[in-house]
């Protein structure tokens, strides 16, 4: 499994090329410095290196530094470089602890950018703890999917159903947007959601789509909260999330006296049943329904009670009556 280029386990990200960076001193924690790869790895594509990047962002003032300095050292380089300037005096303590804190991170180890750290570590973990511990299901994914479930789930960060459902790599297709709405069947507003349906149920042939509402959903909120018609002061989301204004008619019809947060609950649900409508409207999706190679589903994640509830989308055939 292990290869040359996987001694910080198979990380690589796109960076600027090496001539951009060349006037450009950047800051280089020490740490980073031992984890270089072996320069006898094959040579990847152009824009795409087999590498960690480890430099920093450009720094507020660009001040000459060597670029192996130590963490301690070019510290203190920059506190010199901002007290020596006249003109910095004034600013020098603060730029002083605004360097210093994009250079830590809270376990107070020097790290040059968070988020790429993150990043990084995160994909490190996974590759250790499951991608080489598992090697037979990765070895089936690179060869197809073939999951069962289609599933539409909130942007919230707090609702990822792979987390919530224990969903493993192949057996969800997922869209995640704001308010895990489903739009009705329309190539030209809404082709995103649209290719995903097609692809989901035609190509993969998944057995199920899951529309997952959540607790406290902001997007249902601003539903709720923003008027139905005249000029938005989104350039977006409000155009987006009347897809279920239907939700919220039916909820203030039904619960008119209720308190918002209330109101906005049965919205969460009731957004949910509409968008389990709205995948009637693709041919595909109907005769996948007709054909029962295909269930709809509806789920509620409440993440303040811990709980999760889910339910089946009503629909048949009248019977045929003869006079
Ligand atoms: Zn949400």
């Amino acid at each position: 499994m292990s290869t040359a280029a996987s001694s910080i386990n198979g990380w690589c990200l796109t960076s600027p090329a090496r001539s951009q960076l060349k006037n450009t001193p950047t800051l280089r924690p020490t740490f980073f410095a031992n984890n270089r790869l072996n320069p006898s790895s094959s040579v990847p594509p152009a824009l795409i290196r087999n590498q960690p990047v480890f430099a920093a962002p450009a720094p507020i003032i660009t001040p000459t530094l060597k670029e192996d300095m130590a963490y301690e050292e070019a510290i203190a380089a920059l506190k010199k470089l901002l007290i020596e300037n006249g003109e910095l005096e004034n600013e020098a303590a603060s730029k002083v602890a605004q360097i210093t804190a994009e250079l830590k991170t809270v376990d107070g180890k020097p790290s040059s950018d968070y988020p790429v750290e993150r990043i990084k570590e995160g994909f490190i973990k996974f590759k250790k703890e499951k991608y080489e511990t598992n090697p037979a299901l990765y070895g089936e994914l690179a060869k197809g999917q073939s999951p069962k479930f289609m599933v539409f789930a909130c942007s919230d960060s707090r609702v990822c159903p792979s987390h919530v459902l224990d969903f493993q790599p192949g057996e969800a297709f997922m869209v995640r947007n704001i308010a895990n709405m489903v739009p009705a069947f329309d190539k030209s507003k809404y082709a995103g959601v649209g290719a995903a349906i097609e692809y989901a149920v035609l190509h993969l042939k998944v057995e199920n789509i899951v529309v997952i509402g959540h607790s406290a959903c902001g997007g249902i909120k601003g539903l709720m909260s923003f008027p139905d018609e005249g000029p938005t002061s989104t350039d977006f989301i409000e155009d987006w999330i009347k897809i279920c204004l239907p939700a919220k008619h039916k909820v203030l019809a039904e619960n008119a006296s209720a308190p918002f947060a209330e109101q906005c609950y049965h919205c969460e649900k009731e957004a949910v049943n509409v968008s389990l409508g709205n995948l009637l409207t693709y041919p595909f999706v109907r005769d996948g329904l007709v054909k029962k190679t295909l269930a709809l589903k509806g789920g509620y994640y409440d993440f303040i009670k811990g709980s999760f509830e889910l339910w089946g989308l009503e629909y048949g055939l009248s019977p045929s009556q003869s006079v």
